[in-house]
Order: C-alpha cells, then sequence, then structure tokens
C-alpha cells in the first residue's frame, strides 16, 4: 500500500478490527476533557471571559432543552423530565456566581474557573451519605461538562441518532454501549484513537459488520469534520484524500472480496469437516437475540456464545425475568435443534451499566466483575438463572458461567441455580431439569484446575480474549501493548492444550469462543491442539468454514506438535499462516 502518492493524500495507520472498506466524509466526536486549560487574563480581557461564560450557559441551555425535548418524544414524559435536575444544576446562582467572581477575581479563563467551581460541588455533593445528593453531584458533573464542551468548542457526546447522512466517525473511543447503538444504514465506519481488536467495541462492530480501525493514535485531533477518507479495515489505515489511483486499486480489493463472499455463501448448508473427515463445531458468537437471524445465514451451528450483557445495557432499568425469558426463548426456538449457549452476565471490564452505581475500579478488568458481580448481586443472578432455566423448556439451551477462577465459584454459582430450579418446581413452571452447564476458561488458575472443573461441567468454553489477558498481563484494551498480545504465545498454546486435554479424559467437549476462533489463519492451530468447537462472530463463520473444509486434521496436528515445542510465537505464527495460506490462499486476499 503507498505510504503517500498524490499532493493531499495523507495515510493514517491503525489495528484492523473490522474487516471492510467504505468511505464517505467524516463526523469526529470530542475528546473527553482531561486537563482544563488555564489561563491568565489581561484586565481587558475579564468582561469578555464573562460574556463567554454567560453565552456558554445560554447555549447549555438550549442543547439541554433539546435532548429533553427528543428524550420525552422518543421515551416518554418521565426520562424528559430527568433533565429538569440538568437545568436546575446549570442554573445554580451559587455555582454561577463563584465562577464569575472567580474569573473577575483571579483573572483566570472560564472554562478554567467553570470547572474548579463545580468539581469543587460536585465532590462535596458526592461525599454526602444521601442518595439524592450523590445524584446531585452527578447531574452537575454532566451539565459542567457540557457547559466546558461549549465552552472550549467541542460537541458534547455521541449523538448519533440525528446523522443527516451517511459518515464515517471519527472518536477518540468508543464505548461498546455506543457501537451498540450505531445506526448501520448512517455510520458506513468508524476509527478511534485508542482500542484493540479484542476490545467488546471492537468485537460488536464485527458482528455488526461494521468496518473499524482503531489504535489510530491522534486520529481525532488532527481530521476534521467533513474530510474525505476511505477506511480500510483489512489492514488497519484511514487514507485522508485518497487519490485516484489509491480509488481504484480499493475498488480492485473490494471486488476481489465480493468474489470470495459470493463462494462463501455456497457453504451455508455444508458441514464444517475437515478434508480426513473430522467434524468440527462451528457455532457463533451473538449480542442480541436478533442476531439469531444471522446465525441461521451464515450456516453455522448454533450459538457457542450469547453475551447477554448487551440485554441489560442502554436501557434505565434491570431486565425483569419475563423480559429476559422471551429474549433466550426467541434465540433458542429460532435455532433449535441447534444448541444456543447461554452464557450468564459479565458485566464489568469495559462494560457497565448506566444506572446501576457500580465504583470507578483502579482495574476494572481484575476486578468486580462476571461471575463475581453476579455472586454478591443475587437478586440480579437469581433473576437471570431464573429467565434462563424458564427459556431452557424450548429448543435446546445450555448455560455457562464466565470469569471462573476455580471451584468454588462454580459449586456458589450451581447451589444459587438449584434454590432457582426448586421455586420454579413449587411455581410449577416447566424447565429443563437436565440443563447443561459449561465453564468458561479464561483466566489461567482455572486451567490449573481444569481436571477438577471438567468433573463438575458439561463442557469447557475457552474465552481467549481473557486468557491472554490475564496470562501474559497484557491489557486487552490497551494499543499501547497490542503488539504484546500474542494468541501464539506458547504459553497460551500449552493453556489450550491442557484445558483440551482435561475436558477430553473427562469425556466432555471444547470450544474455543474467543476471537481467535474467529481467525482462519490460527484455525489449523486451535484444531490441532484438540478443540472440538469454534464459535466466532456470524461474518466471519463462512471463512472459517471453508478452511476447515480445506484442511487435514493430521497437518493440523503435526502444525500443533511443532508449536509446542516452539519457543518463538512470531515463529509458530508464521507457520500456522503458512499452512492456512496454502490450504485456503482466497481467504486471504485482503492486502493491496
Ligand atoms: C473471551 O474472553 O474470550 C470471551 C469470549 O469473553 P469476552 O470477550 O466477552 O470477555
Ligand atoms: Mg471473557
Amino acid at each position: 500500500m503507498p505510504d503517500t502518492s498524490q499532493a493531499g493524500e495523507r495515510i493514517l495507520r491503525g489495528i484492523a478490527v473490522s474487516a471492510g472498506v467504505c468511505r464517505g466524509k467524516i463526523l469526529v466526536l470530542g475528546k473527553p476533557q482531561t486537563g482544563i486549560p488555564k489561563r491568565q487574563l489581561a484586565p481587558a480581557e475579564i468582561a469578555g471571559e464573562v460574556n463567554r461564560l454567560g453565552q456558554a450557559l445560554n447555549q447549555t441551555r438550549h442543547d439541554i432543552l433539546e435532548v429533553q425535548r427528543q428524550v420525552t418524544e422518543r421515551v416518554g414524559p418521565a426520562e424528559g423530565g430527568i433533565f429538569d435536575a440538568h437545568l436546575l444544576a446549570l442554573e445554580d446562582p451559587a455555582v454561577i456566581d463563584e465562577v464569575t467572581g472567580m474569573i473577575e477575581r483571579e483573572r483566570i479563563n472560564a472554562e478554567f474557573a467553570f470547572h474548579t467551581v463545580a468539581e469543587k460541588y460536585a465532590v462535596a455533593l458526592g461525599a454526602i451519605a444521601d442518595d439524592y445528593l450523590r445524584e446531585r453531584a452527578t447531574d452537575l458533573r454532566d451539565v459542567a461538562a457540557r457547559v466546558l464542551n461549549r465552552l472550549l468548542g467541542q460537541r458534547h457526546g455521541p449523538d448519533l441518532h440525528h446523522l443527516a447522512e451517511p459518515c464515517l466517525i471519527i472518536s477518540h473511543d468508543l464505548t461498546p454501549s455506543t457501537t451498540a447503538q450505531l445506526d448501520k444504514q448512517k455510520v458506513l465506519g468508524f476509527g478511534t484513537d485508542v482500542g484493540s481488536p479484542t476490545s467488546h467495541t471492537a468485537i460488536m462492530a464485527r458482528s455488526m459488520r461494521i468496518p473499524a480501525v482503531v489504535g489510530l493514535g491522534n486520529a481525532s485531533e488532527v481530521l476534521r469534520d467533513g474530510d474525505y477518507v476511505l477506511l480500510d479495515g483489512f489492514n488497519g489505515a484511514i487514507i485522508v484524500n485518497p487519490s485516484d489511483q489509491t480509488l481504484f486499486e480499493y475498488g480492485q480489493l473490494v471486488r476481489r472480496q465480493d468474489s470470495i463472499q459470493v463462494k462463501l455463501r455456497d457453504l451455508k448448508d455444508l458441514p464444517a469437516v475437515t478434508l480426513d473427515g473430522h467434524p468440527v463445531i462451528l457455532s457463533a458468537n451473538i449480542e442480541q437475540a436478533e442476531d439469531a437471524v444471522a446465525v441461521t445465514s451464515c450456516g453455522a451451528h448454533g450459538v457457542g456464545l450469547f453475551r447477554t450483557e448487551y440485554l441489560f445495557i442502554n436501557r434505565d432499568e434491570l431486565p425483569t425475568e419475563a423480559q429476559q425469558a422471551a429474549a433466550y426463548r426467541e434465540v433458542a426456538a429460532a435455532l433449535q435443534p441447534h444448541p444456543v449457549v447461554i452464557r450468564t452476565l459479565d458485566l464489568g471490564g469495559d462494560k457497565f451499566l448506566t444506572h446501576l452505581q457500580v465504583p470507578k475500579e483502579m482495574n476494572p478488568f481484575l476486578g468486580w466483575r462476571a461471575i463475581r458481580f453476579c455472586l454478591q448481586e443475587t437478586a440480579i443472578f437469581r433473576t437471570q438463572l431464573r429467565a434462563i432455566l424458564r427459556a431452557s423448556a424450548t429448543g435446546n439451551v445450555k448455560m455457562m458461567y464466565p470469569m471462573i477462577s476455580g471451584l468454588d465459584e462454580v459449586n456458589q454459582a450451581n447451589a444459587l441455580l438449584e434454590t432457582c430450579k426448586a421455586e420454579l418446581r413449587a411455581e410449577g413452571v416447566p424447565f429443563d431439569a437436565g440443563l447443561a452447564i459449561g465453564v468458561m476458561i479464561e483466566i489461567p488458575s482455572a486451567v490449573m484446575v481444569a481436571d477438577a472443573l471438567a468433573r463438575r461441567a458439561k463442557f469447557f468454553s475457552i474465552g481467549t480474549n481473557d486468557l491472554i489477558q490475564y496470562s501474559l498481563a497484557v491489557d486487552r484494551m490497551n494499543e499501547k501493548i497490542a503488539h504484546l498480545y500474542e494468541p501464539t504465545h506458547p504459553a497460551i498454546l500449552r493453556l489450550i492444550k491442557i484445558t483440551a486435554d482435561a475436558a477430553h479424559q473427562h469425556g466432555i467437549k471444547v470450544s474455543v469462543c474467543g476471537e481467535m476462533a474467529g481467525d482462519p489463519a490460527l484455525t489449523p492451530l486451535l484444531l490441532g491442539l484438540g478443540v472440538d468447537e469454534l464459535s466466532a462472530a456470524p461474518p466471519l463463520v463462512p471463512a472459517i468454514k471453508f478452511l476447515i473444509r480445506h484442511l487435514k486434521l493430521t497437518e493440523a496436528q503435526e502444525l500443533a506438535a511443532f508449536a509446542l515445542q516452539c519457543e518463538s510465537a512470531p515463529e509458530i505464527l508464521a507457520r500456522t499462516r503458512t499452512l492456512a495460506r496454502a490450504v485456503a490462499p482466497s481467504l486471504f486476499q485482503n492486502t493491496l
């Protein structure tokens, strides 16, 4: 790919996380405020600065009224009423007087004065042991962020619901919940300054088939609204003002991809079996009940991972037992007789509920996450367990626990499950009494006790995204250390092998549902290590099936034997890539 060619073309490089090419004008979303600039004013500037503050307050008032109008219209008057508290916080005379006094007395700029005063009040309110006042602190911070964005000339948060025309989004970051809400008709693709391939934002982009590049560094600072760009989600680049030559080359790349897709579509109803007759269970990862359609159309054998968190985020209240049961049942009914593995709630890490007051943690991925959260918030957990049990009366439902570090958590979760079963029995509600319970293997300690876990579980599912993060001590969200996040690290391959062996010794199957399962270059390695099932985002499933059908298990086993005695991650990666490219060259024609 050219680095620059004709005048005006510029390339920003990042990490490709969701395949595809798109082009169009961009919309740049503001970066969250980090340090607020402090500036000493000349005496002659003071009046103008107070005036600028007044204008920003006025504009913010209009912004809030507009949001209130939209929320009232789309959600309801009660929800719209929430913004009355924001208006009150904005118009609080004590805050405004103090900020104005500070600008005049200390001769400092409006944003610094406003930030200082608002933060002082927010901290004071937040420290009071009263839920109402603590909420006012949150309101004040939200409003202060809006005022500061106005003063600094930035957009407040992503309002992606009212895009006038299709565009590409450039942002410092996007949360998984924002990504889940993107309108595919309007958002052609996105690029972020930070992030990595296994962040849930990237995973979501792949599921939604939105081309995306992350880890672009300072794209949100150097790019401007309206810039015309081409986004390459295969190779991880954004090309600003692409030249005619570049557009031509990408036109050819897209045509090659389209013809591969046609070939892959023909595989839909064919089995995932190797050339030497070894059947592989190939299933799909989903995030919402609506994704069941994509599972069928991609030719997957059911769902290997249903990430239930997305039923909980982007809403104001927790979903009820009935609402959850309906969503799980919908998927089970649509896919029967194929299995649907429902994973219990994995909140925390990079996925949070807006309405649940979860304290900010220093290390959220090592903190109050997944099964740890559920075993303490038992009311939320029991509601979900009951919902899954109720759904298990339909189709072929299985359930698994995330973030298991040892036997104790499985025992505690199972004990709660038994009480839920007893309740439902007493209520006369039908459920599958033999519901298969699996364990996710994504913490190294779980691998080390895999033999004990295998005696309790009906199946294992290896969450390689977390297993790699926790065993290599590499934050899966951090683009600065993304080069250290190595799926082919010898330690990871040995952990997978130990898990597969323990599973097989106890007569249970082992699946991989992390992003490793969706990379066709790694398919030979995983099969050679003894993995029985691969579960990937629906758009990735056809390519994995194609590879499986062109591979011999014996070749995969030879590769795995080599990998298990090799000391170098890059060497293992090169060997598995060579094998994958040799058996299915057409899958890897995505570079220029
Ligand atoms: C994993 O960790 O590999 C996994 C599948 O779970 P998640 O990505 O949701 O943490
Ligand atoms: Mg995980």
